[in-house]
């Protein structure tokens, strides 16, 4: 048996089985095919859209999108990404600041005092010279730096 979509001449569209096509033909041409829904004998095959795709792939479900990664964060846990932003964080802190080296102490309370241009320093300074500086009300952050980068 075969399957057509048939056509009625008042357009309604709907199914009819055959032994083969010459039996559709035949059928056809002795009036014996019907329209289901209002009797017409004028019947056309048409090409059959609803079996056309018969064992064609079902169409894929869309992937989600990606969220967009920062390509060198991906991959890495927590405590890498915090190490890569602080190992960033000390690159621009190097790269703004003059050394001093170790008159950062003095060096701070003479730009604090004016006595020195007003820019940014880094050195070295003992936690009693550190505190100092604090009492005195000087602003200054201390940054524990791995030996690799030492600022010397
Ligand atoms: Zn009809």
């Amino acid at each position: 048996m075969i399957v057509f979509d048939l056509l009625c001449a008042s357009g309604h569209r709907f199914e009819g089985w055959f032994g083969s096509a010459a039996d559709f033909a035949s059928q056809r041409e002795r009036g014996l095919l019907g329209c289901p829904s209002c009797g017409s004998a004028r019947v056309e095959r048409v090409p059959s859209a609803t079996r056309a795709n018969l064992g064609a792939e079902p169409p894929k479900p869309v992937q989600p999108a990606q969220p967009a990664k920062t390509p060198d964060m991906e991959g890495k846990d927590p405590f890498a990404i915090a190490q890569m932003l602080y190992s960033r964080m000390l690159d621009e802190l190097l790269t703004k600041t003059e050394d001093v080296g170790k008159e950062f102490p003095a060096e701070a309370r003479k730009i604090f005092y004016r006595e020195s241009p007003e820019r940014a320093i880094r050195g070295q300074a003992t936690q009693e010279e550190h505190d100092e500086l604090v009492d005195e009300g000087i602003p200054v952050a201390r940054f524990p730096v791995p030996p690799k980068d030492s600022l010397n």
